[in-house]
Order: structure tokens, then C-alpha cells, then sequence
């Protein structure tokens, strides 16, 4: 008698209930289809002692508990990493969390960590508040000026955060010099690369010329273009070096950080399209950018594709080749509005948007605005800004005439 006949005899004899639990049917193996299966599970089953005993949750060729992976979380891992040009992927529950983990797992008591001062402001905040609690120290870097970073890197300082862009200012940093730069002290970095998401550039090939350079580390919030629908908070963090990934994922394992099976689904099924969307929203988002321009109430357009906008030259030399020529860039962008309108003309015209909708985050389908109060953001007086109010825009999916239209009516509503 084969074992499954024994297992269907004994399980007659059971009750319903535990028949539920413990069925004998198998179904049977070769279903293939499109997209990859979603696999659940916070227990996994072991076949005797001698298997649970011998496997090890680092060990990425088999399975040991749903927090540490599964077949459908490995394959998210895998297409990210191909994705961005990394060897290895942890997965975290939002862009913020892929920020903290990186910071938490790689600084200790005593060391420094660097910002730019234009990153994306919680994870300021992060350093600020929660780094310093632990006795690690900060400062922050002007983006914009390579020197300033050389001198703010001292002995204590193990960990360079870049932004290329900047969060909601959008200046274009010289990213091939400061990585140049902190590789020559010494120094591990980590880009947060929301904005090139792996298609405007290649974080860790940095060089035309395919030599090796690049971030050691890149943190993405996946809840932007690789969700591409505004209903997925996601994060990771992808290296090229086995030994930091440790690090990372070794404190990632402590702190109990994991996702949800249907949130990798979800991920999976956008992944195919992302490079579609990416290049739809730059379209439009550049079209718009131009538009604005043009506008008598917009003193300044901060896009980093655009010709006189802060760090183009630098946008030009990393992703411009992209596209035959056009470049690559995100569907995000900021104006300052003349100051000569008060905030609240300014909060009118936000109001008066109809397609675009006010939120934060961005990479979905619907266009979305935010007024901004720079000057409350930064700790240095801005040089590369023009003054007054900024507005960011994040485009997306709808037809360009009718945001364009959609942006007039505003203006004038707001403006005259
Ligand atoms: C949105 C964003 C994050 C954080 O992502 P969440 O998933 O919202 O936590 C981090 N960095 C940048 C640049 C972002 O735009």
C-alpha cells in the first residue's frame, strides 16, 4: 500500500473537522501560468527533525519561515535586483522603512552619518530624532557643492546618503563625483533611488565607460513607480556586495521586518509595465514642465531634464543618453511660484486643480500636487532657487491636454 492510500484510509476515519485540516488530496503538479504564484505562509513544514534542525533561515535555497521569504518574495527580490543591477534584495514594508534599515543596521554609537540637505524629509527626521537617541551623529551636506561634502566627511563618518534628485527641489547632484569621492575616503553610500527607480540611470554602473563605479547601497520605495498604483506602500534595499547585504539583512531579521504576500503579488503583476509608465509620465510630465514655463505667475521650473534648472548639466551626463538622446527622467517636477502671490493665491490655485488631486507620494495613475514651504525644509538658505512659493506636481496618466487644461483654469482662477 502506497502511503497516500494509508493516509486516505486513516483520514475517513477522522473527523470532518480535522479532514478539513489535514485532506489527502494533492492537486497535480505543472500548472504554469503568466504570473507567478503567491505562495502564504507564516509556518513552513518541514519534512522530519533532521531537515528543521539542518536549515538555516539565511540560507536562500530552501525555506524556513514565512518572515524570512518565500518563493514568491524571492522572485519579487530577483526582478528587483534586475531591476536596479544588484546582487541582492531585502524587502521592507515602505520606502521609509527601506531608509531606516539601512541606517540602523550600518551605524553604531559614536559614528556620523551624512545628508544631503534636500533629502526626503522623513528620513531627516529619522537622523534627527531617533539616530541621535542612539548617540549618532549627523550633518548635512549641500547637494550642490562637492566641496561641502568633502569637508563634512570626518573619521566618524560611515554612512553618505545621496538623492539624485532632491526630494521636492529636484536639483541634479553630481552623483559619478560623490561617489567618486567617498569611495576614495573610505566612506559607504547609499542612494535613495525613488526617482531613477532603475531606468533613468544605473545606480551601480555609474561609469559610460562601464567601469566600476557605483552606490553601495540603493534603498527604493517601491510604492512609487513599481507599484504604479497608489495602493502598495513597499520598500528595498539592494546591494552588488554579499558582505553589506549581510549586515543588512542580519538587523532586518532581528527587527522582524517582513511584507505581505499580496502586496509582492501586486508588485510582481506592475513590474512588466514599470519601464511603459516611467516613460509615459516623463513625457507628459516634461510636456507640462515646458508649459508651465511659459506661465507669467512661474518665475522658475525645477525639472532636471529642463535647459537652466538646477544640476541639468549633471542630469544630462548620467541619463540623457536614454531614450535615443531624449533622456530619462521621472514624471515629477516643482515650479516656484512669483513671490508677488501670497501663499494664499497660491493655496487657490492648488484648490482650484480638478484632475490633479492633493496627496503625497506619487507613481500612480491620477496627477497629484503639493504646496511647499522650502524654506522650512532646509537648513541653508537656498542659492540655486529662486524665491517663492514651490509647488510640486507628480504626473500621471491622463492625457496632457486635459491637465494642461486643467492647469489654466487654475492659473487664471488663482492668478488672473
Ligand atoms: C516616497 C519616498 C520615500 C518613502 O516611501 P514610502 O513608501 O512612502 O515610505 C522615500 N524616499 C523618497 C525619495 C520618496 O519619494
Amino acid at each position: 500500500m502506497t502511503s497516500s492510500h494509508s493516509d486516505t484510509a486513516q483520514g475517513a476515519a477522522r473527523d470532518l473537522i480535522t479532514q478539513l485540516v489535514h485532506h489527502p488530496y494533492t492537486p497535480p503538479a505543472g500548472f504554469v501560468s503568466p504570473q507567478p504564484p503567491v505562495h502564504k505562509g507564516s509556518s513552513v513544514l518541514f519534512p522530519n527533525v533532521a531537515a528543521m534542525r539542518e536549515r538555516r533561515w539565511l540560507d536562500k535555497s530552501s525555506y524556513t519561515y514565512g518572515l524570512h521569504g518565500t518563493p514568491t518574495t524571492y522572485q519579487l527580490e530577483e526582478r528587483l535586483c534586475a531591476l536596479e543591477g544588484g546582487l541582492q534584495c531585502l524587502l521592507v514594508p515602505s520606502g521609509l522603512s527601506a531608509l531606516t534599515t539601512v541606517s540602523l543596521a550600518l551605524l553604531n554609537a559614536g559614528d556620523q552619518v551624512l545628508l544631503p540637505d534636500n533629502a526626503y524629509g522623513p528620513n531627516k527626521d529619522f537622523t534627527e530624532i531617533e539616530l541621535k537617541r542612539l548617540g549618532i551623529d549627523h550633518a548635512l551636506y549641500d547637494p550642490m557643492n562637492l566641496a561641502d561634502l568633502q569637508a563634512k566627511i570626518t573619521p566618524a563618518t560611515k554612512l553618505v546618503w545621496l538623492e539624485a534628485p532632491g526630494s521636492v527641489s529636484m536639483e541634479f547632484p553630481d552623483l559619478i563625483a560623490m561617489v567618486q569621492l567617498c569611495r576614495a575616503r573610505g566612506v559607504t553610500t547609499v542612494l535613495d533611488n525613488t526617482w531613477g527607480a532603475g531606468l533613468a540611470f544605473r545606480p551601480f554602473d555609474l561609469l559610460a565607460d562601464g567601469g566600476s563605479l557605483g552606490a553601495d547601497i540603493t534603498a527604493h520605495a517601491l510604492t512609487k513607480y513599481p507599484s504604479g498604483g497608489g495602493d502598495v506602500l513597499m520598500g528595498s534595499i539592494i546591494t552588488r556586495d554579499a558582505g553589506l547585504h549581510m549586515r543588512i539583512k542580519l538587523t532586518h531579521m532581528r527587527l522582524g521586518i517582513g511584507i505581505g504576500a499580496n502586496d509582492a503579488e501586486l508588485l510582481l503583476r506592475s513590474l512588466p509595465s514599470v519601464g511603459l509608465r516611467y516613460r509615459a509620465h516623463d513625457v507628459a510630465a516634461r510636456a507640462l514642465a515646458q508649459w508651465l514655463g511659459q506661465q507669467p505667475a512661474v518665475v522658475q521650473v525645477l525639472h532636471p531634464a529642463l535647459e537652466g534648472a538646477p544640476g541639468h548639466a549633471h542630469w544630462q551626463a548620467l541619463c540623457g543618453a536614454a531614450n535615443e538622446g531624449q533622456g530619462a527622467a521621472a514624471g515629477l517636477f516643482s515650479v516656484v511660484i512669483d513671490p508677488q502671490h501670497s501663499q494664499t493665491a497660491v493655496d487657490r490655485f492648488c484648490d482650484s486643480l480638478q484632475l490633479f488631486k492633493l496627496g503625497y507620494s506619487w507613481g500612480g495613475p491620477i496627477s497629484l500636487v503639493v504646496p511647499y514651504e522650502i524654506e522650512r525644509m532646509r537648513s541653508q538658505p537656498h542659492t540655486q532657487l529662486k524665491a517663492g512659493t514651490v509647488v510640486r506636481f507628480a504626473i500621471g496618466l491622463e492625457q496632457v491636454q486635459d491637465l494642461r487644461a486643467d492647469l489654466a483654469q487654475a492659473l487664471t482662477k488663482a492668478f488672473g
